[in-house]
């Protein structure tokens, strides 16, 4: 089988890793992938270290198509996608989360009657103000195979009449977690080289527009990391969208004693989140993580696609409020351990390559 995985942004190529090294090692010869980037994050910090670090194949094609309002980049992508998948002729297109790049992938293979095969689908967060909201229930309505990664996503897409071709095979995030947690323990010496002791450090990340293109959400983020940093060391690798904003708002001075880091390879990501005392973003990716690794959270946003991490303690929503973030940080602490396993048992990835071959 033919299989044509579009991916474009960091989120994506951490999960296509988990998957293609699947396809790649029990189904040489069953299943024939070819990656499309879209170029949505094209610099190399976003991109092509994690192409190096997670062995993932190089893309056949890159579309270089980043940057520009949503429309104009979801629009390019969607005429660029069209042409490779009339070349290519696949069986199947796979695409993953919420990206312009899964919408535009997802929209071009509907249309050419190729079925689509959507991994996170059905996770919501009710909020249709976000860009990924939109584009995840698009995606979700034209997919054929909907890879669920909880039984909440499941449920979501019950709600809205989607009900053939789901399956709950658990979060390929977990699958990642699971191959690299010890690989990061070994070889990521980021902890010395940024002199942070374990357990005594907050590592940050903030890059959802909610946050970055609301000016006083924003400064309210900022102030609360500023305010933590008085405490103890607070990391926040940047995302290039926030950098952008701190620049142009003049905020940067704010952030002086918090430690200020390009984007961070994969590996050192995992290892700063293993070992920090409390994790607090925006990121869907990094909520999770943080439980995975068993970490307190603190999300900085109004609500989740991610309730699970909620209801059993390790994660606390603080908005974007400046006390309530602080306050949620220093009083961050582990809850007792359920036992319970809401991303599945770490075969999500396998059960994907099985759910493509057994309904294509
Ligand atoms: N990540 C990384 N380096 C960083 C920040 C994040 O490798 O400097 C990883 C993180 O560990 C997680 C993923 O990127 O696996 C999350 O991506 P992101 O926050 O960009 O997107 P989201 O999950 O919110 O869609």
């Amino acid at each position: 089988m033919k299989l044509l995985t579009v991916v474009g942004a960091r989120p994506q190529f951490i999960k296509a890793a988990a998957v293609s090294r699947v396809i790649r090692s029990d189904y040489p010869g069953i299943i024939d992938e070819v990656l499309v980037h879209t170029g949505q994050h094209f610099d190399h910090a976003m991109s092509e270290v994690f192409f190096t670090e997670l062995d993932i194949p190089q893309p056949r094609y890159n579309l270089e198509i980043a940057g520009g309002p949503h429309g104009a980049m979801t629009g390019r992508m969607l005429e660029a996608i069209e042409q490779v998948l009339l070349q290519e002729g696949p069986d199947c297109l796979l695409v993953y989360g919420d990206t312009n790049s899964t919408l535009a992938g997802a929209l071009a293979a509907a249309k050419l009657h190729v079925p689509v095969a959507h991994v996170e689908a059905g996770l919501r967060s009710f909020n249709m103000r976000m860009p990924e909201e939109i584009n995840r229930i698009l995606a979700d309505r034209v997919s054929r195979l909907l890879f669920c990664p909880t039984r909440t996503a499941v449920a979501n897409l019950y709600a809205e009449g989607l009900t053939q071709g789901v399956s709950n095979v658990g979060d390929v995030m977990f699958d990642a977690s699971l191959h690299y947690r010890g690989m990061a323990r070994e070889r990521s010496s980021v902890l010395g080289r940024l002199g942070l002791l374990e357990q005594s450090y907050v590592l940050a990340t903030c890059h959802r527009a909610e946050n970055t293109d609301d000016p006083q959400r924003l400064q309210a983020i900022i102030q609360a990391l500023a305010e933590l940093a008085g405490e103890m060391p607070v990391v926040l690798p940047l995302h290039p969208r926030t950098r952008n904003t701190l620049a142009a708002l003049g905020l940067n001075a704010a952030l002086k004693a918090v430690t200020l880091v390009e984007p961070l390879p994969f590996l050192d990501m995992i290892r700063l989140e293993q070992t920090a005392r409390c994790i607090v973003t925006d990121s869907g990716g990094v909520q999770k993580e943080a439980f995975f690794y068993q970490v307190p959270c603190v999300t900085m946003r109004d609500e989740t696609e991610w309730p699970e991490t909620v209801e059993l303690g390790w994660n606390r929503l603080a908005g974007a409020s400046r006390e309530r973030i602080v306050d949620a940080v220093l009083q961050a602490q582990r809850p007792a351990l359920s036992g319970s396993a809401p991303y599945g048992d770490g075969q999500a990835s396998q059960l994907i390559a099985e759910g493509l071959l057994s309904s294509l």
